[in-house]
């Protein structure tokens, strides 16, 4: 799918021409054009010749069937990973990359290690999503939420991001507070985002109480430290009224002894904060923090008067954390 190429195509055809393609697209989920409805078969034809719907992917799913993870093949040959877990509710979350790589190197994350490739196309995201509708809807079932937390930073490939997200709400119909973007903390990214008008939902990856850990965690820290973050976020919440989520990854005997529950419930004693503790996924460079000493940690915060929620690591068979996948494809 290549949206430019559809646009190119559709030039100086009648407005509800453009209509009936973005139909076919997302609302009938088309994998091919003949499926349109109210298109000649010409133009089908056209259509599929210079703007194919496939997509490229592989699936791999889970032991537990909660978390399904695909590999898409983009047109270059590169490759995305994107995951979908399944809830027990019935919502259907898909983590949505927005490059190939980072370049932002935290030290916990396969993605980092990768370095970035290069940013990714408003379609390249669509697809990410589309490509488990298409699945879901086979069950009579849809992606109810998406999440931006899958390959790369979202606020380094900004503008894409956004309109992704714009046909995503407007188009796929999925609701904007059911759609949340994770930022290392690119602080522009967060002034911009406060300022769209949109309700989608922040989430701020902080994963260590200090500047001191963060900076060796997270070098992007030294660019934009946690005082300044802090500001961003502040101005964001005052501008928009909305929550802000703090991911805090627990990594073993690196961030999550007591002293700093204590040291991050400090900083995170205000209006509209909240922690998310998340299980790590192990990599080769750490191990994931045991039970009780998650435990320990959510108890100081919530006996701090933090609001704390817990994401347990999904589908850790087919690794499916950030990067991890594509990234031992793509080195190979
Ligand atoms: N670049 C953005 C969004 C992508 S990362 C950001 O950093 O926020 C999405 C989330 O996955 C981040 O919170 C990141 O810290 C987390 N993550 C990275 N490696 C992980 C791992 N091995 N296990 C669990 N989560 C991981
Ligand atoms: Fe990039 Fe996010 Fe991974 Fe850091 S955690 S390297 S910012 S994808």
């Amino acid at each position: 799918m290549n949206l430019n190429k559809l646009y190119k195509v559709l030039e100086g055809q009648p407005k509800y021409r453009i209509q009936q393609a973005k139909d076919a697209i997302f609302k009938k989920l088309a994998s091919n054009w003949s499926e349109a409805s109210n298109i000649s078969k010409d133009f089908k034809e056209k259509l599929n010749k210079e703007c194919p719907l496939e997509i490229d992917g592989q699936i791999f799913a889970s032991r537990d069937a909660k978390t399904t993870k695909a590999l898409i093949t983009l047109a270059d040959g590169l490759q995305i990973e994107t995951v979908m877990l399944s809830h027990k509710d019935g919502r259907h979350t898909v983590c949505v990359s927005t490059q190939v790589g980072c370049s932002l190197a935290c030290t916990f994350c396969a993605t980092g290690k990768m370095g970035l490739k290069r940013n990714l196309e408003v379609e390249e995201m669509l697809q990410q999503v589309l490509f488990f509708s298409r699945i879901l809807k086979e069950e009579d079932k849809r992606v109810s939420n998406v999440v931006v937390m899958g390959m790369g930073e979202p606020f380094l490939n900004y503008d894409n991001t956004i309109k992704a997200i714009k046909y995503l709400n407007e188009d796929l119909g999925i609701g904007a507070r059911h759609i949340s973007i994770s930022t290392s903390g690119v602080l522009n990214g967060i002034d911009k985002l406060a300022n769209e008008k949109m309700q989608v939902n922040l989430a701020i990856s902080l994963h260590a109480p200090n500047d001191r850990l963060r900076n060796e965690l997270m070098p992007i820290n030294k660019r934009f430290p946690m005082k300044d973050l802090f500001k961003a976020v502040d101005k964001y919440i005052i501008k928009t009224g909305r929550r802000v989520m703090f991911e805090y990854l627990m990594i073993k005997g690196i961030n999550d002894s007591p002293e700093q529950a204590k040291e991050l419930a400090e900083l995170m004693k205000k209006p509209l904060y909240m922690v998310n503790l998340i299980a790590y996924n192990p990599t080769d460079v750490y191990k994931a923090s045991d039970k009780n000493a998650i435990e320990d940690f959510r108890k100081v915060l919530e006996q701090e008067g933090v609001g704390v929620t817990q994401r347990y690591s999904f589908g850790q068979d087919i690794d499916a954390a950030c990067g991890q996948l594509a990234n031992k494809k793509n080195c190979k």
